[in-house]
């Protein structure tokens, strides 16, 4: 099937309208029209190729939420008509220790793990196209099942990168009550950050460059919010987290966040600058035994999980929908820091357009 689409034609040109001939679904195929796709910076760095080896035609969007229009003869999970998200991957060798382990985001087989998009297709051929288009087909595997009701399926879109890249690294350092949180940079995964830990239980801080966020950082469910660019703000908190959670898309001084973990505290990065941070100093680290880690994503049962905790919990995305046409206008607004906190396109804007 021909679908409409969003492409970058090359890093330095804008967005527009492209056609992809979708797959017809295969037997564990789910074949999905699109409703809803967020805006991750990282459709933004992939699409000027601020990271290396971007392939084009490039079509971003990992964060899908539409519906089931058909199914192939062995999937099991599926019916037309479903709710369903799809996040960053669409594949993955599914038998190593890693997928295994169901974190097949860290798939060990020769291809690693299949990106949404810019990724392999079966049989080797570059490369797979996202969601900035009206439909896609997807093995059943990495189909996640909706339960939020139909009217927050816009919101619920996010769930799907900015979600999970930040549920599976506060579930993995085990946030919850009693520990003091801080969720870095207030953006598409630093709103959810904030969030998902405060309704694990756990005493929340946000950090912030933009003091005009901090109001609102205390509505998303922060106890309180800092502006880390004021030396004296931060220096109160030395010494005092058991985990801090690094969303910012730009490179900058991560020592001073080192320096605000207790020891054997962890300052986990998932933000992917461009450019890299300036080397940490080793001494808050040695001093204190603490550490810098790195988290990529989430395994797909972690994202069923994370999924069902926020319907249950009535979590979903602070969102502002645009029109697939405006998608380079919202690109400007999200390298300003200027997004309360996720675009979200309507894809009936793909739809209707000629
Ligand atoms: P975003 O919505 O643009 O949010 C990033 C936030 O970082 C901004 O809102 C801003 O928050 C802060 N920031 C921006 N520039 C800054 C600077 N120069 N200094 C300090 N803070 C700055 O981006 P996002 O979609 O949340 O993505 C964030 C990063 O995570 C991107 O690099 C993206 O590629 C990456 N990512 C990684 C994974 C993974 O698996 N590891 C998954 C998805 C995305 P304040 O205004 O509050 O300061
Ligand atoms: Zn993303
Ligand atoms: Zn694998």
């Amino acid at each position: 099937m021909l679908a409409k689409a969003f492409a970058a034609q090359s890093a330095t040109t804008p967005l527009g309208p492209f056609s992809i001939d979708r797959a017809a679904p295969g037997a564990k195929d789910v074949a999905i029209d699109i409703l809803y796709c967020g805006v991750c910076h990282s459709d933004l760095h992939a699409a000027r190729s601020e990271w290396p080896g971007m392939t084009y035609p490039l079509v971003p969007g990992h964060e899908i939420v539409g519906r089931v229009r058909a199914v192939g003869g062995e999937v099991s999970r599926f019916s037309v008509g479903d709710l369903v998200g799809v996040g960053c991957m669409v594949g993955s060798c599914r038998h190593c220790i890693a997928c295994d382990d169901g974190l097949e985001q860290y798939c060990e087989g020769p291809h690693g793990f299949t990106q949404t998009y810019g990724g392999a297709v079966r049989g080797g051929l570059p490369n797979t196209f996202g969601g900035y288009s009206e439909a896609i087909t997807v093995d059943e595997h990495f189909v996640l099942k909706v339960r939020h009701g139909e009217k927050d399926l816009a919101a619920v879109a996010p769930l799907l990168c900015a979600g999970i890249t930040t549920w599976s690294p506060l579930r993995h350092w085990k946030v919850g009550p009693g520990k003091k949180v801080g969720i870095v940079g207030i953006g598409g995964l630093g709103h959810m950050g904030v969030k998902l830990a405060h309704a694990l239980g756990a005493q929340v801080v946000a950090f912030t460059t933009s003091p005009s966020k901090h109001a609102e950082a205390l509505r998303l469910g922060a106890d309180l919010a800092v502006t880390s660019t004021n030396p004296d703000e931060m220096a109160a908190h030395a010494g005092s987290f058991d985990f801090i959670l690094n969303t910012v898309a730009a490179s900058h001084n991560l020592d001073a966040f080192t320096t605000l973990l207790k020891r054997d505290g962890t300052l986990t990065l998932v933000g992917v600058p461009e450019h890299p941070h300036p080397s940490p100093s080793v001494f808050p680290l040695v001093f204190g035994r603490r550490a810098i880690a790195g988290s990529l994503i989430g395994g797909i049962a972690e994202t069923q999980e994370m999924l069902d905790f926020c319907a249950e919990h009535g979590i979903t995305a602070d969102i502002e929908m645009i029109a697939m046409q405006d998608i380079e206008a919202a690109f400007g607004r999200m390298v300003k820091s200027d997004v309360k906190y996720r675009f979200v396109i309507d894809m009936e804007t793909l739809r209707k357009a000629a």
